[in-house]
């Protein structure tokens, strides 16, 4: 058996199951529906590789929805984890100027 991505032959230290579509958009959805999803044989970094494509597209549906009742639990964790990246920007900003003042001070010969 082989990755359906990369192509390389599968072992057992590196044989996953990739969901199709990704398993992430069915949260909130009864046991009953997450029975019997469809699945291709992935390695471990291929199937880990595009991870964060598949939180991104659950954030846009997440986002974009418009209903109260209706992926209720994907609207959650949509807002959790773009709450989590905006916290993450936050601080590369921070650092950034931070960084940035001190060179200007450098630069500027400021103390
Ligand atoms: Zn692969």
């Amino acid at each position: 058996m082989i990755c359906y991505n990369c192509g390389i032959e599968l072992t057992n230290e590196n044989k996953t199951a990739e969901h199709i579509p990704a398993k992430n958009l069915y949260a909130g959805q009864p046991a009953e529906v997450k029975q019997n999803l469809l699945t291709v044989p992935a390695c471990f970094d291929c199937n880990n590789k595009f991870s964060n494509i598949d939180s991104e597209i659950r954030d846009i549906i997440g986002i974009s929805n418009d209903s109260l009742t209706e992926n209720q639990v994907i609207s959650e964790k949509a807002a959790k984890s773009l709450l989590r990246q905006i916290a993450l920007l936050r601080l590369v900003m921070v650092a950034f100027m931070k960084q940035s003042v001190v060179r200007l001070k450098i630069v500027l010969s400021v103390t």
